[in-house]
């Protein structure tokens, strides 16, 4: 059984305080919740208030985006270094806002998360096709090639706790939501490209989310599909009641 994983991705909303007001209303609500890791990615500036906040509770706290080199000439830029040493344990990689507002590349999805593995970051590297790729059936060949190219040159030794989001970009923000069977189609070709790459052993292991468009009435439909380890969490997470509904989610 793979534990899910349920995850707030915050982009660039909230300020530090009104970080604290979710902590501060969400905790008592999931406080009993132990059958899925919950993980908040709030803004940088917010990671110092947020990571205390959250301490000695069933909450863990990453950060939405990192530099791959360890210090340098990188204006705006913030290091793995930097992130573990405020106590964040996860981080996103290659969330499809960074690649299409900031030109990241395979490449650089690779860079990075060579480096979150060797600093001890839990990544969470998302991919996903555009509306015209799905359109013109060439899913398949966009998540092989994104995850060929992002997990390229890792062993499986190495990669041991990576996770994968699938993001379809056309679900991501509008209110589409990918049917709990498309997704599952998707995590099938991801899961069979990382068995290529790492072997079977490992890819039958690894946690493959689903982000886009979850809210509180379509999270159950989605997380009971065996295919899908969790959720990435986007709008519906912001309030701390909609996002508790999603990590409680029933079973069935
Ligand atoms: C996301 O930010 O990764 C996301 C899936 O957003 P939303 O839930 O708003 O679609």
């Amino acid at each position: 059984m793979r534990k899910a994983l349920i995850a707030a991705n915050w982009k660039m909303y909230k300020t530090p305080a009104e970080a604290l007001a979710f902590v501060e209303a969400f905790l008592p609500l999931v406080a009993s919740h132990t059958r899925d890791e919950i993980v908040l990615f709030p803004a940088h500036v917010s990671l110092p208030t947020v990571i205390p906040a959250v301490k000695n509770s069933n909450v863990l706290v990453g950060a939405q985006n990192m530099h791959w080199q360890a210090e340098g000439a990188y204006t705006g830029e913030v290091s793995a270094g930097m992130l573990t040493s405020l106590g964040c344990t996860h981080v996103l990689i290659g969330h499809s806002e960074r690649r299409q507002y900031f030109c990241e590349t395979d490449e650089i999805v690779n860079q990075k998360l060579k480096t979150a593995l060797a600093n001890d970051l839990v990544p969470v590297v998302c991919v996903g096709e555009h509306l015209d790729e799905r359109e013109a059936n060439r899913t398949e060949e966009v998540l092989r090639r994104q995850v060929g190219r992002g997990l390229i040159n890792i062993a499986p030794e190495e990669a041991g706790t990576v996770a994968i989001a699938y993001e379809p970009v056309w679900a991501i923000g509008t209110g589409r939501t990918a049917t709990p069977e498309l997704a599952a189609e998707a995590h099938l070709i991801i899961r069979s490209q990382v068995a290529q790459m790492l072997g079977r052993e490992f890819a039958e292991k690894l946690r493959i989310l689903y982000g886009g468009s979850v809210k509180p009435e379509n999270a159950p439909a989605l997380l009971n599909q065996p295919e899908i380890d969790g959720a990435l969490v986007g709008g519906a997470s912001l309030d701390p009641a909609s996002f508790a509904k999603i990590v409680q989610y029933t079973t069935f």
